[in-house]
């Protein structure tokens, strides 16, 4: 089987909320896509409820576009302890967090309900499992921890 990245992670060594680049790619074109870890919750000592984490994926997928250019996707962790994010190009960490620091500032403190995205039948695969208020808790608890641009040492940049 093939060998993926996230899986050679030390997930007991990493201390979470941060961002970390997983590896460049380019396709047979030229192109380069950027693979991100953007974890939010320290692995193993905790998850993210999926309804807060389903309504948090909704709304970055509207917020973090609006804040940077490139996004390609943004999904969540099975584990439910962060999210994939993947971008065209080869943006740097620290551009990376401060729109995702942003986005989560949004979330925690602006966003409506008619704010989130895609939350009827016909736009989302599971529109009963969101909740608006466990993503702006989960939002608030990872702004208050900081968003480190080092996975192994608390490193900020954004506040
Ligand atoms: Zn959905």
């Amino acid at each position: 089987m093939a060998e993926v990245e996230s899986f050679t992670l030390d997930h007991t060594a990493v201390k979470a909320p941060y961002v970390r680049l997983i590896n460049v790619e380019a396709g047979p074109k030229g192109d380069q896509i950027s693979n991100f870890d953007v974890r939010f919750v320290q692995p193993n000592s905790g998850e993210i409820p999926s309804s807060g984490l389903h309504t948090i994926e909704h709304l970055l997928a509207s917020l973090l576009r609006d804040r940077i250019d490139g996004v390609i996707d943004c999904s969540p962790f099975g584990c439910r302890t962060g999210f994939h994010l993947i971008m065209w190009g080869t943006p740097c960490v620290k551009e990376v967090t401060a729109a995702i620091a942003s986005s989560l500032h949004a979330i925690a403190e602006e966003a409506t309900w008619e704010d989130v995205p895609g939350t009827d039948v016909y736009s989302c695969g599971n529109y009963r499992d969101h909740s608006l208020f466990s993503a702006r808790e989960w939002a608030r608890t990872i702004l208050e921890q900081g968003l480190s641009v080092d996975p192994f040492e608390r490193v900020f940049i954004v506040h």
